[in-house]
Parts: structure tokens; C-alpha cells; sequence
């Protein structure tokens, strides 16, 4: 339980909640319904979880989802042909593979064979380059989450330091290029980053993305900045963020974990289906 703090609680629950309503409201003035399309391989009881909770959102949404379950075995030519049967169909708009794949297939070979215009994860080269280049394409679920929280509660990033913990594709690369594009000065920092604490101090808005449980601790934190945790991790059954909750006495604003960034995340997967659904038809 995080102890009492002066920090703004960034609701995230309430937020993603809220934000579906509104979505439930624009698909139903839509003339098609939206669809997207689950791809699962093997039995990973969290990866099927994830998938349970994005198809019971969609739902809520009024977006169709289907749901292919692949045996842990499957090769990765029947897997890439999968994948181009959807990109084939045009009553896909979105096609998530979910993460990790079996150490036999290569998720790059996977994740690039996604067409772009469907790839509601945004990790295909092209997406990656779009996003980059300061362009409309679509980008991943998470960063999109931590930037709508940002503006929810208010917190401005124009001027502002922020700093990333953490450098993957999914979270804190594209992140980097969303924060930097609403011109905030962007660090981003990894696990050889010397004297991290001399680093996460300076930054007004933190996101810690390193999946390493409370890492970043009050000291490390500056007094009243902004402090988004993605990290989940399993601690003895329990999900235990990247973030001590002691934090909460020193900062400005904090996600709670759970009801943080997560489930902004699981949203903006249907935000970002919706968007392929529009820029499919545009084009
Ligand atoms: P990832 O690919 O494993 O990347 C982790 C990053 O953190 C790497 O850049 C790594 O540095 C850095 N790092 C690890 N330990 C560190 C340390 N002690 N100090 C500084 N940097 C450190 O993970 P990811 O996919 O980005 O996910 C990160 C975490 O977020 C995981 O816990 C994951 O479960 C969680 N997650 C949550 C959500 C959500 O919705 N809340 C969504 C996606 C992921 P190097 O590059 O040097 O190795």
C-alpha cells in the first residue's frame, strides 16, 4: 500500500475508463465497425490474460476482435502466413501479435511481415520511421498512455526535462520521440547508465520503463515532478512497479500501480485500431 504523499494520484483506471466511453460514443457514429484481430502463440496463461482483458474492452467499445491461438509448436512460415492472410483481408483493421513469441520464431521477422497500416502495435520499421520524421502513422499503445495521462492531469511538457528509465522499442524509445516532438528536453537512460539517481533527479517528468521493481526510490526523484511507472513485474504473486510507492511523498503527480499506465495502455490498443480502421479508408 503506498503510504500517505502529497503526490497527484495520475488515475489511470478512471482515465482509460472515461476514454472508452468517448470511444464507444465515436465508433457508433462510424458507418463500419471496426475490427481487430488477436494473434496468440502457445499457452503463456499472462499473454492470454492481456488478450482477455484487450477483446473484452474492444467490446466495450462496440470494436469487433477475433482471436487465432497458435500451439506453442507452430512454425514461423505458418505463423507469416497467417499474418498475410490478415493483411489480405479487408475487414481487418488491426493485428496485434502477442508478445513473447517461442524462442523458435523471430519476433522481428513477425512483427515487420505486419502490413503497416494495421500494425495497431506500432513497431514496424515504417511506423518507427513515421513517428521519427514527426509523421502520422501509428504508434505504441504505451507511450500513447503516458502522454494522455500527461495531458489529462494537466502536466506540461513544453521546456520541460524528462527522463525515460529505460530504452526498448515498445516503451521508451517511442516515447522519447512523442515527449520530444511536444518539445520537452528528452533523456533517456538504460541499465549502463552511470549514476542513474544523478540522472532521474533532474528530470520534471520521470517514466520509468526498466521492468527492475522500485528501482527509482524518493532520493532519486525530484521534489514535484511527474512520476509515470510502467514496469510491471511478478513479486511473489504480487505485480510490484518499477517505482517505490514511498515516492509518493516527493513528487507532484504519480501513477498508481496497479491502475496506472496500464490500463491507459490496454486503451489506446483500441484508440490505435480505430486510427489503422480511419487511415485504411482515407488512403
Ligand atoms: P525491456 O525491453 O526489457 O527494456 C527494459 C529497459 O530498461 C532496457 O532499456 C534496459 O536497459 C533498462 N533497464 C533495465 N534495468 C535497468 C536498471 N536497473 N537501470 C536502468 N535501466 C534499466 O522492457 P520493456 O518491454 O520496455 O518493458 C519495461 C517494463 O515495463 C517491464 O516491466 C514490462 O513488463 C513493463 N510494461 C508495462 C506496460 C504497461 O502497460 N504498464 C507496457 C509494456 C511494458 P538496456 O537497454 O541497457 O538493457
Amino acid at each position: 500500500m503506498a503510504p500517505e504523499g502529497s503526490a497527484v494520484r495520475l488515475d489511470g483506471k478512471l482515465a482509460a475508463s472515461e476514454l472508452i466511453e468517448r470511444l464507444r460514443a465515436e465508433v457508433a457514429r462510424l458507418p463500419y465497425v471496426p475490427r481487430l484481430t488477436f494473434v496468440r502463440v502457445g499457452d503463456d496463461p499472462a499473454s492470454a490474460s492481456y488478450v482477455r482483458s484487450k477483446e473484452r474492452l474492444a467490446g466495450r467499445a462496440g470494436v469487433a476482435s477475433q482471436s487465432f491461438e497458435l500451439p506453442a509448436d507452430v512454425s514461423e512460415a505458418e505463423l507469416l502466413g497467417l499474418i498475410a492472410r490478415l493483411n489480405a483481408d479487408d475487414e481487418v483493421d488491426g493485428i496485434l501479435v502477442q508478445l513473447p513469441l517461442p524462442p523458435a520464431i523471430d519476433p522481428r521477422r513477425v512483427l515487420d511481415a505486419i502490413d503497416p497500416a494495421k500494425d495497431v502495435d506500432g513497431l514496424h520499421p515504417r511506423n518507427v520511421g513515421l513517428l521519427w520524421s514527426g509523421r502520422d502513422g501509428l504508434v505504441p499503445a504505451t507511450p500513447l498512455g503516458v502522454v494522455e495521462l500527461l495531458d489529462r492531469y494537466g502536466v506540461g511538457t513544453e521546456g520541460k526535462e524528462a527522463v525515460i528509465v529505460g530504452r526498448s522499442e515498445l516503451v521508451g524509445k517511442p516515447l522519447a520521440a512523442l515527449l520530444l516532438r511536444r518539445n520537452a528536453t528528452v533523456t533517456l537512460a538504460h541499465s549502463r547508465t552511470t549514476d542513474l539517481g544523478a540522472v532521474t533527479r533532474r528530470a520534471d517528468i520521470l517514466v520509468v520503463a526498466a521492468g527492475s521493481p522500485r528501482l527509482v526510490t524518493p532520493p532519486m526523484v525530484k521534489p514535484g515532478a511527474a512520476v509515470l511507472d510502467v514496469g510491471l513485474t511478478r513479486v511473489d504473486g504480487r505485480i510490484v512497479g518499477d517505482v517505490d510507492p514511498a515516492v509518493a511523498s516527493v513528487a507532484g503527480w504519480l501513477t498508481p500501480m496497479p491502475g496506472g499506465t496500464g490500463p491507459m495502455t490496454v486503451v489506446m490498443v483500441i484508440v490505435n485500431t480505430l486510427t489503422a480502421a480511419r487511415m485504411r479508408r482515407a488512403a
